[in-house]
C-alpha cells in the first residue's frame, strides 16, 4: 500500500507544523503580555471618560474606572502564576 505511506509522513509534518505555530503564537503573545501588561480601553478608547447618551455629560468610563488602560488577560494570568508560585514558595 504505497497511498497510506505517502499520506502518513505529511500528516505528521502538518501536525508538527501547527503544534510549533501555536507554540510560538502562545510564547509570542506571553512576551507582549510581560512587556507592555496595559492595553487600550476599547469602551473609552484610552480617554477614560464616556459620554452619556441622554445628558451628554462626560463621566468616568466603568470598565477601566477612568484610567484608559486596562489589563491584558494574558498579564493577569501571568500574575496569578507569580502570586500562587510565591505563596507555594516556603521563607
Ligand atoms: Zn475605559
Amino acid at each position: 500500500m504505497p497511498s497510506l505511506a505517502a499520506t502518513a509522513t505529511p500528516a505528521a509534518g502538518t501536525a508538527a507544523v501547527l503544534l510549533l505555530t501555536l507554540a510560538a503564537l502562545t510564547l509570542g503573545y506571553l512576551a507582549v503580555c510581560w512587556v507592555r501588561p496595559f492595553r487600550r480601553c476599547r469602551r473609552c478608547h484610552g480617554t477614560g471618560r464616556r459620554r452619556s447618551l441622554i445628558l451628554r455629560a462626560g463621566r468616568a468610563c466603568r470598565r477601566c474606572d477612568g484610567t484608559g488602560e486596562h489589563m491584558r488577560p494574558g498579564r493577569a494570568a501571568l500574575n496569578y502564576f507569580r502570586e500562587l508560585h510565591d505563596k507555594g514558595t516556603p521563607r
